[in-house]
């Protein structure tokens, strides 16, 4: 039998909060329990939001709260050949496409298609792309390109879902197979303006690479659960478990958030909690099992 094998994957965006411990607890008590391997990445592909200062507070406050991982560390940011890899992999099948479009633009589009900006359909990363770039003639495309215009990698979603033989499923712990459609979120972006690959490229990458059986993370990132099925699809890698787990909330019952004021570990920690008292208030204490 392969020996399950979790993974935490923050993004260095801030100092790791209370929401944090409850999801990298549950996966490192998944491994644990089940004499797995416990991984811990690092997901800083966007220079815009990542700081090297949260970075390095990361494997700091994990192991104050008393996890420990298995093998090195893996920091996307190291690996951006590997992503360029996939992306030229998914190119040379014709499954992707520039996009020159601004967020204004986009916005702008949507408006004149008579959809209120409130009311047009979302995807996990935002307004659902119209296709504005899919459409534009091949010789324009080649011409925006040569003068070097700023663009980003888009998913073909019609052609990607023609490909993969249609929509994925995947297997949810404790709720059986769970049907994926993907289509309703468009030409996702797999490249950015400003960051080499998006999340959605890299995460499905490392899972693959490292290995990982068992994707523990938040509910919040279900939806995007859709997408990363399809990929794994069409790269002709395996399909991991998942458990989306409840979000923590706070006081106010909303979900723990740093820009909420959601206090940050190393905080309770100057305050004088100790890792148990703070594996409780993960909703995790210790003994209550995975
Ligand atoms: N890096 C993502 C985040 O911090 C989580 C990725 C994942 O667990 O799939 O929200």
């Amino acid at each position: 039998m392969t020996s399950i094998v979790t993974r935490f994957a923050p993004s260095p965006t801030g100092f790791l909060h209370l929401g944090h411990a409850h999801s990298a607890l549950r996966g490192w008590r998944a491994a644990r329990a089940a004499g797995g391997r416990f991984l811990l990445r690092i997901e800083d592909i966007d220079p815009t939001r990542c700081r090297p200062e949260y970075r390095a507070a990361i494997a700091e406050d994990l192991a104050w709260l008393g996890l420990d991982w298995d093998g090195p560390v893996r920091v996307q940011s190291e690996h951006l050949p590997d992503y360029a890899a996939t992306l030229d992999r998914l190119a040379a099948r014709g499954l992707l496409y520039p996009c020159f479009c601004t967020r204004a633009e986009i916005a702008r589009e949507i408006a004149a298609s008579g959809h209120a900006p409130h009311l047009a359909p979302m995807g996990p990363d935002g307004p659902v792309y119209p296709g504005t770039c899919r459409r534009l003639p091949s010789g324009v495309r080649a011409a925006r390109l040569a003068a070097g215009e700023p663009h980003a990698l888009r998913l073909d979603m019609a052609a990607a879902l023609a490909t993969a033989g249609g929509p994925p499923d995947y297997e949810e712990e404790g709720a059986g197979r769970v049907a994926c459609d993907p289509g309703r979120f468009g030409d996702v972006v797999l490249a950015r303006k400003d960051a080499p690959a998006s999340y959605h490229l890299c995460v499905t990458h490392d899972d693959a690479l490292q290995g990982v059986t068992l994707v523990t993370r938040g509910a919040d990132l279900r939806a995007a659960t859709d997408i990363h099925r399809l990929l794994q699809g069409l790269l002709g890698w395996p399909a991991p478990r998942y458990a989306h787990h409840p979000l923590l909330l706070g006081p106010d019952g909303r979900r723990l958030a740093k820009r909420d004021g959601a206090p940050a570990l190393r905080e309770l920690r100057a305050a004088g909690r100790s890792p148990a008292e703070v594996r409780a208030m993960a909703g995790l204490p210790d003994g209550a099992g995975p």
